[in-house]
């Protein structure tokens, strides 16, 4: 890759990261929006299941997608970023384009047969 190639997905990813961190950081104000609505709804009454897991799942997809983010930047810093952790082929530009974070080709991801 190269050097501006590295640069902009650095870029890319700092700002999806600071928009997860916005996400994960505001999940407690969601959580009391949340629970206020309810109270205007139901009045007083127990939480449901369903809302105690709804609740439980605010910012966990993107607690998940904030560590894969900063594995890709660990690997923009060791160097190794668009490099196939498999095979050690260099990752498809339009693959890393769609994702950001692969860490694997996509023969090696299984997205397509590698052709021999
Ligand atoms: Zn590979």
């Amino acid at each position: 890759m190269r050097r501006k190639e590295f640069d902009e997905a650095r870029k890319r990813l700092m700002a999806r990261r600071q928009e997860l961190v916005t996400v994960i950081q505001g999940g407690d104000a969601g959580i009391a929006e949340i629970r206020a609505e309810r109270e205007i709804e139901f009045g007083d009454e127990a939480q449901s299941e369903e809302e105690q897991e709804r609740i439980a799942r605010i910012g966990e997809a993107e607690s998940a997608e904030l560590a894969r983010v900063d594995t890709a930047l660990a690997r923009l810093d060791a160097g190794s970023y668009g490099t196939c952790a498999a095979c050690g082929d260099p990752i498809e530009p339009r693959r890393l384009e769609a994702s950001p974070y692969a860490v694997q080709c996509a023969a090696c991801a299984g997205a397509t047969p590698k052709r021999p």
